[in-house]
């Protein structure tokens, strides 16, 4: 199986527009950006998801992004971004490496990212609150 995109740009195999780098975490440009700045950031090891990366680890990788997301924000002139990662092919990840998106937003721009709402049912609320607490013991 060919090596995964991201290891190979953590590892110098590709190049990238690196803004941050440290022993364990990546900082870089995406290459098809949703607004000016967009950013990536990576473990260098390679996991999929939040399920698969350790606690530790992803301590330090949310810190890298504090620290990331504050400095795009201010190099681009952002009042506001938004921070999300995306687990599984179900939930629109193309690339198999754990990475969060920094997106720069600005008043009155053109960015989309919606997030649609349905509704429960009847008792169905408590029901699935009650799933989840149960999935947590
Ligand atoms: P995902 O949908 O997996 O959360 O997002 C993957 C992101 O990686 C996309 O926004 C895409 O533009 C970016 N991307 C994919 N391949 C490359 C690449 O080779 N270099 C860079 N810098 N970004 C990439
Ligand atoms: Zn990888």
């Amino acid at each position: 199986m060919p090596e995964c995109i991201f290891c190979k740009i953590a590892k110098g195999e590709i190049p990238a527009e690196k803004i941050y780098e440290d022993k364990d975490f990546l900082a870089f440009l995406d290459i098809m950006p949703s607004s000016k700045g967009h950013t990536l950031v990576i473990p260098k090891r390679h996991f999929q998801t939040i399920e698969d990366i350790p606690e530790n680890e992803l301590k330090g990788l949310i810190a890298a992004v504090k620290k990331v997301a504050t400095a795009v924000m201010k190099a681009t002139n952002s009042p506001g971004a938004n921070i999300f990662q995306n687990n599984s092919e179900f939930a629109g990840q193309i690339v198999p490496h754990i990475h969060f998106h920094i997106i720069p937003r600005n008043k009155d721009d053109k960015v989309s990212i919606s997030v649609s709402h349905i509704e429960y049912e009847s008792g169905e609320i408590s029901a699935y609150s009650e799933r989840i607490r149960k999935a947590l013991l």
